[in-house]
């Protein structure tokens, strides 16, 4: 296998110095992963960190053109695939898991990942049902037939990490976002049950639990520009000096996804610097 970054010729377990004049292993170097929601924020940063690990990707999303154009970035369909996946239709996820395996020849790796935070409400008396539905259908519903195909080509595989994104929305409420709170928590149950079924198969199944990134998502629910918003997290969380970044969840995507977490199942790995630990409520 070639270093994809500096075209080295590398064996496992190989290591390649030069990226960016730090130490980068190409772990993932002959493995496959498909990411939902992978056009845009956490997904496509995710996107990115497992190709320069030597990964192959699908990229999976209803963002046309921004999946494409992160695919031909990326160097085209050696590297990276799009294909539209609209996750609350089943037909659209078979076909995304599908392509993986019939593109690159199998599926280890599946991210998860897209979501939509919904309409935020100052009361549940005033959150519509059918508003809530909708987030249901893409947080919770989706994430379930994302984990389902992934497990129909993990099994008899007897392989495969599939990472679920949920929140630390997962963790405490108070957002005032009565629906997204609910499918954050829902689907740390979603991943629970499916660990214990698939850890019999070789299969893992983890989530990421992020605290505020600036993303397209927060971009618009908080209407503010990025550097405002990465400010206000930084104020308001616990890890003071450091500013959460879309590539940090990333890195944790990447642990989950690689061998390096190969005993890791049914974990919720929350991404906060330690906000969802401190507060009480009292400060
Ligand atoms: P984002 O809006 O940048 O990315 C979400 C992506 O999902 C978009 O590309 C969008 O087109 C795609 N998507 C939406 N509905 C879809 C559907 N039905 N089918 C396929 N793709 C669809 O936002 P983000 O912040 O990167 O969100 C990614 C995930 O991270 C979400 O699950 C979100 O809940 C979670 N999350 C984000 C934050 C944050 O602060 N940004 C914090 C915690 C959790």
């Amino acid at each position: 296998a070639k270093c994809r970054d500096h075209g080295e010729l590398l064996s496992a377990p190989s290591r390649c110095k030069k990226t960016y004049g730090f130490l980068i292993s190409c772990r993932l170097e002959g493995k496959v992963a498909l990411v939902t929601g992978g056009a845009s924020g956490i997904g496509e940063s995710t996107v990115r960190l497992l190709c320069r690990h030597g990964a192959q990707v699908v990229v999976a999303d209803i963002q046309d053109d921004k999946g494409k154009a992160l695919c031909v970035e990326l160097g085209g369909p050696a590297v990276a695939t799009y294909i539209h996946c609209d996750v609350t239709d089943e037909s659209h996820v078979r076909d995304a898991v599908d392509a993986a395996v019939a593109t690159y020849g199998t599926l280890d790796i599946v991210l998860s990942n897209a979501g939509i935070a919904g309409s935020s409400e100052p009361s549940i008396l005033e959150t519509k049902k059918e508003d809530f539905e909708k987030v249901v259908a893409v947080n919770l519903t989706g994430m379930f037939l994302v984990t389902k195909h992934a497990a129909r080509v993990m099994i008899p595989a007897r392989r495969g990490s599939i990472v679920i994104t949920s929140s630390v929305a997962s963790v405490n409420g108070g957002l005032g976002l009565f629906a997204y709170t609910s499918t954050k928590h829902a689907v740390v149950g979603l991943c629970k049950e499916a660990a214990a079924e698939l850890g019999r198969h070789g299969v893992r199944v983890n989530c990421v639990s992020p605290y505020f990134v600036a993303t397209e998502m927060t971009r618009k629910f908080f209407g503010v520009d990025d550097g405002t918003l990465e400010a206000a997290a930084e104020a308001t969380g616990n890890l003071k000096g450091v500013r959460l970044k879309a590539e940090d969840i990333a890195e944790a995507v990447l642990y989950l996804a690689s061998d390096d977490a190969r005993y890791v199942s049914g974990h919720n790995l929350v991404v906060d610097g330690g906000i969802t630990v401190v507060n009480l409520g009292l400060l």
